[in-house]
Parts: C-alpha cells; structure tokens; sequence
C-alpha cells in the first residue's frame, strides 16, 4: 500500500478519520501508487467551516491583491509544470507530452482569473431619474465546491478554482479519487503561494463527499464534471437545495469528413482526437461520418494510422498513446466494442486483448474501428470513453448535421472540408456547444466558455472566461439619491 494521502482544510495537511480507503493505481504498470481516503460528511463539514470563516476576511481582500497569489501559482506551476505532467501520466495513464499539454490549459486559466479586476467589474448608469444613479455591483457568493473527474486531473479544477477565488469565494475540491494525486501538488504549490489557510481546500473521497457537499447549507455553487447520469444527479440534488450548479457531463462526438476534405490533414488530426488520451476526452471523436467519396479514402487512411498507433507507457519515449484507467474500463470497452460486432458493425482494427511488453498487466486497449455501424444500434448512442472509432457513411451533409442534431449529446462536433459554405452551414445548423472546422478536439481556450450542450451540459453558465466570473459572483444593483443641499435645484 502506498503513502495515506492527506486532506487539505484550512491551511492544515489533516489525516482523514476515514475508515475506507482505495489504491490509486498506475494504469500502465498496475503499480499502487497510494492510498486515497473515502473521506466523510463531517470532514466535508469541517472544509465547509473554514471555507465559510475565511470567506469574510477573503471578500474584503482586494481584487488586485487576491490575484497576486495567482501570479505567484502561474509561475510555480511553470516552475513544477514537469514534475506534475509526470503524475499525470502514472496515475490516468496519458502520455507525457499530453500531460504537459494538459498542465498548459490548467495554467491559461490561471492567466485568464489575473484579469478579475477588469472582468468583475460592474456597471452604472448616472441620472436614472433626476439626481438618481443606479449602479451593478458584482459580489462574490461565499464558499463553492468543485467535482472533478478521472480524466484530466490537472487541468479540470482549473476550469473553475482560479475564477472562484480570483472573485473572492473560497472553495472545497473534491478530485476524483482515482486520479488524486495530481491535486495534491497543487495543493503544496499553492500554500507556497502564502494564500491564506481556508481559501482552497481539497477533501478527498467519492459519492458521500459529493453528497454532503450538495446538501450543506453553506456551500452556494457547485462546479461538477463528469458522466451524464451524475451531473444530472448533481445538478437537481445542487437546485432542490438551492445552490447555483453548473454540470458539465458526457459525450459521443460526431465528425462528419466531406470528399473535398484534406485526406492526410483529417487522418493525422482525427487519430488524435480518437485515441490521444486513449479515447478518454470528453472531446475525444467518437463517430465519423463520411459523405460520399470519402467513405474509401477516409476509412483506408484511418484504419492504416489507428494500426501503427505506438501503445505503451506514457513515460517512456516514442508512445503515442497510453492505457486506459482501470481494468473495469478495459473490460466495459472490449464489451462495447463487442456489442458494436453484435449489432452488425464490422471491427475494421480490433484493439482487444491488448498485450504491451514490459506492461503485460496494464490495462490497455489499442486502437479500434468499427466500420457500418448502424446509426440506430447501441454502440452508435454510447458513450464509450476509449480509443474506439465508428465509422458511418452518408450519402449529403444534410443527412449527417440531421444524424448528429438526432444524438442525446452536445459536447462537441466537427467538420472536416475545404469549402466555406458546407463549413458556415455546419457552424450555423450542428447542435453542439463546441464546434470544430478542421479542427478534431475543439477545445475551448481559457478566455472563451466550455460550452457543452444537451445532455453534455446542465446549468446555465459555463466554465471558464466571462461565463465563469458570472457563475462565481452575484449581482446587486445600488439606486441611490444624493441631495446635493448646497445647491438650489
Ligand atoms: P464520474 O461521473 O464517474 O465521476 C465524476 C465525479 O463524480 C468524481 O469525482 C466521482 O467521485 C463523483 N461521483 C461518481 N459517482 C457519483 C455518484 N453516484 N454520486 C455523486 N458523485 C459521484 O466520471 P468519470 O468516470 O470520473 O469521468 C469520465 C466522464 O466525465 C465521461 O463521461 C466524460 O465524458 C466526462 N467528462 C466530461 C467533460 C466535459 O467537459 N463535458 C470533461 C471531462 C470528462
């Protein structure tokens, strides 16, 4: 068993009184890597007390003094970016150029909540009525939680704690408890940073966390990512109880490849978007549809990139591609892509029974295509969340934007062509909140939202940039009269 991993309340490294504990487990060499407690209500309680204490002191803080620790943790997170896209990879198994990758985004938002004094400003209006001004003033909420989950464990909390402490909230992180140990760093990083004690603090555990935090009355919002059916959970549990909720959940991202497409362009761009990170990102493409000719140039090129896909240790050198999280996805996928055989699609590269030298007990799953999957059988609606690619094939660009708006997700969709019409008749008609024009993994940078739709998304107001800053503070407005008695009106 590896080292316990510690909670962080109120400045304070504190052993958890948890009487379950989980290994956190290297994917690639099944290696324990530590041991993460499944921590309780009341530690959540006593997170959620220091949260709320220090809220007072930490709302009258200035805005430009608040971001100076965000300057500060940019730079540490420069400083250690190496040591942390190497934790990421041992514990979810990503290679560590994906890591580092990873890390990149996490900072970006860090840069992006420096602007808070510029973006929380409110706004006013003089002479309303004769000598009455009214003005929009944005205050923070008070303590936040934020749930993250396995697959980018760097970079999600990212989306939402700078932004939450940036506008003068204190927050709770509670990780995924499969992947906790990146959080950790963060958390050693940010107390050099000399934040004060209870403005960030990480409670590590599952559902029971999840839950006291969604039921105590002094958390005000709640910043979930995850699978659909638990934000869906999270996101009525948050609003029966009155808090702001904000959940971002699952995905099956459709591509369509038009026959004026740049075949090579597409291929080298789709592989990554299918099987970097071995499938599991939330933009990871899921579905490819190819209209008319591309059907034969598409598929060919594909099927010859996803076989020479280099599958290994992300540590080590050369590997394209790493494993998946645990042994229970390995086996949920080789079931899906089963099921997908069942339902008629034929497995173009089969991925199953993955063995990698040096790593014969990692939980890995090649490349996989299915090709003719039926878009009315199962494994065209699933969420498979690993390096599988199904192919379909369509006759017009109509049909594929009315395939893609008929699907229950809206994570992300893309385009693949050379003509600017078919692209403008995509952006303007696809249902998705992130769209990509030959682009495979349209990920939105820190300044623009994450704007999942559909069953990707519950709430109103997005992660990152603008949307984040309105999330994060509420809004009063100020009517105020001044009789100016020296003066005869
Ligand atoms: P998950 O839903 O299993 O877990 C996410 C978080 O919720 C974890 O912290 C976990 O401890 C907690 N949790 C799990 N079950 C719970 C329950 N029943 N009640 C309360 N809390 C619970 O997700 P995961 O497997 O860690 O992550 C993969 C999923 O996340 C995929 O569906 C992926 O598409 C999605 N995802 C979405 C985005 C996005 O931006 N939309 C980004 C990354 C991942």
């Amino acid at each position: 068993m590896g080292a316990v991993l510690r909670n962080y309340i109120n400045g304070e490294w504190v052993a958890s009184s948890a009487t379950e504990h989980l290994n956190v487990i290297n994917p690639a060499t099944t290696a324990v890597l530590a041991s993460v407690p499944l921590s309780s209500a009341a530690e959540l309680d006593q997170a959620a007390q220091a949260a709320a204490a220090t809220f007072a002191i930490w709302r009258r803080t200035p805005a430009t003094d608040r971001i100076q620790y965000l300057f500060k943790l940019k730079a540490l997170l420069e400083e250690h970016l190496d040591d942390l896209a190497r934790t990421i990879t041992q514990e979810c198994g990503k290679t560590l150029a994906e890591s580092k990758g990873e890390m990149r985004r996490a900072i970006e938002n860090v840069e992006v909540a420096c602007g808070i004094p510029l973006m929380m400003q409110g706004y006013n209006s003089e002479d309303i009525a004769r000598g009455i001004d009214e003005i929009m003033i944005r205050q923070p909420l008070g303590v936040t939680a934020i749930i993250a989950p396995f697959n980018f464990p760097g970079m999600i909390p990212f989306w939402f704690m700078p932004y939450a402490i940036a506008c003068g909230n204190t927050t709770i992180i509670k990780p995924s408890e499969r992947v906790p140990l990146t959080m950790q760093t963060v958390m050693h990083l940010l107390a050099q940073t000399g934040l004060p004690a209870g403005v960030v603090n990480l409670v590590n555990g599952n559902k029971t966390v999840v839950d006291a935090m969604l039921d105590h009355p002094l958390i005000r919002a709640v910043s979930f990512v995850g699978s659909t059916p638990v934000a869906r959970y999270v996101y009525s549990r948050a609003a029966a109880n009155g808090k702001r909720a904000q959940c971002q959940g699952g995905a099956k991202n459709p591509v369509i490849v038009l026959p004026d497409a740049d075949i090579a362009m597409t291929t080298r761009i789709m592989a990554d978007s299918a099987f970097g990170c071995a499938g599991q990102r939330c933009l990871a493409a899921s579905i490819a549809l190819t209209v008319g000719e591309a059907r034969h140039t598409f598929t060919d090129a594909i099927a010859d990139v996803a076989r020479s896909r280099v599958v290994g240790y992300g540590l080590d050198d050369g590997v394209q591609m790493g494993p998946v999280i645990t042994a229970q996805s390995q086996s949920r996928i080789e079931g899906l892509i089963q099921k997908g055989a069942d339902e008629g699609a034929t497995v173009l590269v089969d991925g199953r029974q993955s063995k990698i030298p040096s790593y014969e007990q990692g939980y890995f799953v090649r490349p996989t295509i299915l090709q003719n999957v039926d878009p009315a059988s199962e494994i065209a609606r699933t969420e498979i969340f690993g390096p599988v690619l199904s192919l379909m094939h369509l006759e017009t660009i109509d049909e594929a934007i009315a395939l893609i708006n008929s699907g229950q997700y809206g994570n992300m969709a893309c385009l693949f062509t050379s003509s600017g019409a078919a692209a403008r008749k995509f952006r303007y008609e696809a249902e998705a909140g992130n769209i990509g024009i030959n682009i495979g993994v349209a990920a939105p940078m820190a300044f623009f939202p994450f704007s999942g739709w559909k069953d990707s998304f519950f709430g109103d107001l997005h992660g990152q940039g603008h949307q984040a800053v309105e999330f994060f503070t509420q809004t009063k407005v100020v009517v105020e009269r001044w009789q100016d008695w020296s003066r005869q009106f």
